[in-house]
Order: C-alpha cells, then structure tokens, then sequence
C-alpha cells in the first residue's frame, strides 16, 4: 500500500515542491494550507495519513498547536509527525518535540532530507510492532526483559530497563528529558532530571561497550544510535 503524506504548510511553493517530489518517489500526498484545514485532514477516519509534514509558523493554529491535538485524539495519538520549522532557536525545537513530534527539519531544507527522513521515521514505525531489537551486538528482547551485549546477559535493575526499551524503540530519534521522564517515570513523576542522568550514567557502565549506543544530545537528551551493520 502507498504510504500518504500529509503536508500542512501555508507557503504554496514550499508545498508543491514537496508534493511533487514525494509524489515521483511513489507516495500519495495531501496539502493543507492552514493548522485548522490539517486537522481535519488527519482525523479523516477514511483516509488516515501515514505521516504529517508540518510547517511550525501557520496563520491560524500554530504546528505545535495542532500536533498536541493530534496526541489528544485516539485516532492519531501515534500519529508520525516530522515538524518543519524556518526557526533555528533551539527552544522551539525542544518545545515540537516535548509536543511528540518525531522529528524536526529546519528550513530552508533539500527534498532528498525531507524524504530521507521520512521514509526513516516511517521504518521505525513499522519496527514499532516488533518484540526485540537487534543489532548483531546489542540485543534488547522486551517481551522476556532480557538484555544481552555480545552475548553475555546484562542484568538491568526494570527501571533501567524501561529505559533502555523505549529509547531502543525509537533509535534514532532524540528523546528529550522531559520526554524519557514521562515515558519511563510516568507523568505523575515530578523529581529533577538528575534522577535521568544518573540511571543513563548506570545503563551505560552495565552495558558495558554497548553502553556507548546512548549519546548524550547536549542541552536536550539522549538518543540510542545502535551498532551501525
Ligand atoms: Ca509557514
């Protein structure tokens, strides 16, 4: 099945050109030129986009608006969203993704990227559904809760492993203090971060050299990168 592209973006020119190329790569797309209009479209219970393409800085309600909107409602609560911003200022980007966006593409941005990192962002979600992450090194099987690098167990407290499993889920991906918080302590969950660095500090020196999958993205968070086949 095609995968179907929703851009939500008021520059006209920006769009087409989008369309366009994702178009000659094979997927269908949709444009909404306004926040209110893309609403709409992504709760459209007979044609669920595969993704949303939004554009930040919209006449109207605002990207970041309608991204919260859309993890309110059950039908596009998981709903893939990579955020195009022209804003360069790294709060905004923390902000889009504390919202639960994806990713984030900073304008002025090629074609070949955003379709890159579309078609990654899509892959991991597909893997989403999958019971074990595997790398050749690292193994992370969520189902038994066991870790193992380069075939020697790892006995991780669940804490840490929690951790580990949702940042493995989203390899690739930064995942902001705020948003490992949430995920791992649970939103009822009001300590300081440093409660987050320390179990990081922990996960890593237990993994031992699959420890350094974890980088640090200063200022931000974390992300688990995996051993590169
Ligand atoms: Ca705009």
């Amino acid at each position: 099945m095609k995968h179907y592209i929703l851009i939500v973006e008021d520059e006209a020119d920006i769009a087409e050109s989008l369309r366009y190329n994702f178009e000659r790569e094979g997927f269908k797309v949709g444009i909404a030129e306004s926040g209110e209009k893309g609403l709409r479209m992504a709760l459209d219970e007979n044609r669920a986009p595969s993704l949303l393409l939004l554009d930040l800085m919209l006449p109207g309600m605002s990207g970041v608006e309608l991204c919260r909107r859309l993890r309110r409602e059950p039908l596009t609560k998981k709903m893939p969203v990579i955020m195009l911003t022209a804003k360069a200022a790294e709060g905004d980007k923390i902000e889009g993704l504390d919202t639960g966006a994806d990713d984030y593409i900073t304008k002025p941005f090629s074609v070949k990227e955003v379709i890159a990192r579309v078609r990654a962002v899509l892959r991991r979600v597909d893997a989403d559904a999958v019971q074990k992450y595997e790398d050749g090194r690292l193994s992370v099987d969520f189902v038994d809760m066991r870790v193992y690098c380069d075939g020697d167990e790892v006995k991780l407290t669940r804490k840490e492993f929690t951790l580990l499993s949702y940042l493995t889920k989203n390899t690739g991906r930064v995942a902001t203090r705020q948003n490992l918080l949430d995920n791992v302590w649970g939103y009822s969950y009001f300590g300081d971060t440093r409660t987050l660095d320390v179990h990081i500090r922990r996960l890593r020196q237990k993994l031992g050299e699959c420890g350094d999958c974890i980088e640090t993205v200063v200022g931000v968070g974390y992300r688990f990168v995996g051993f590169k086949a």
